[in-house]
């Protein structure tokens, strides 16, 4: 019997860094409120500007550009270690089950905006890790089907984003 190769994720953190180190990862308050059913009490929520200026330039997306970003160019997203990894990278991998998991994460590595879901993944994976016959989407164990309702919820997530949690952030008096 032939071992099934390890998913190409699996691969990329053998070779050191993954794209869960060093991103900035938008979270809707449906993926807050599932992260903290599932993690109890763990503070991983802060509002932040985004340090990449390309992401600001969102025309081709108006939705993301109105619901995403509040009145100060902040969004929600997940803190990180002081190293730069996300708060829920273990030894492993990520410690959050699939249906836990931010649909921002759950989604990478596609590319899309609300009317549309990309050919071709984002350039970030090591395609040099794949085998001959392997597409990125295989080996991460994507489907198309998959990709599709993970999108959908997302923009019906994104879409009721009023940031009324960035209230509880805000400093007593
Ligand atoms: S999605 Fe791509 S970059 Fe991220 S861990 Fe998997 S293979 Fe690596
Ligand atoms: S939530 Fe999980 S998949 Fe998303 S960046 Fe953090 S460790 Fe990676």
């Amino acid at each position: 019997m032939t071992a099934t190769p390890p998913t190409l994720c699996a691969r990329c953190a053998q070779q050191g860094k993954t794209c869960c180190q060093g991103r900035e990862i938008y979270i809707t308050p449906e993926d807050r409120q599932r992260i903290r059913a599932f993690a109890g009490k763990l503070e991983f929520v802060e509002w932040s500007p985004t340090m990449d200026p390309a992401y600001l330039d969102q025309d081709d997306d108006p939705i993301w550009q109105l619901h995403v970003l509040d009145q100060d160019g902040r969004r929600r997203i997940l803190k990180r270690k002081p190293n730069g990894d996300c708060l829920f990278l273990g030894p492993q991998g990520c410690v959050l089950t699939m249906e836990v998991r931010p649909l921002l994460c759950r989604l990478h590595p596609l590319t899309y905006t609300a009317d549309r879901i990309d050919a071709e993944p984002d350039e970030g994976c090591p395609r040099h890790l794949l085998s001959a016959a392997e597409s990125v989407f295989d080996a991460i164990h994507m489907t198309m089907e998959l990709a599709r309702q993970w999108h959908r919820q997302l923009y019906e997530e994104i879409i009721t984003d009023d940031h009324d949690d960035r209230i509880d952030l805000r400093p007593s008096l």
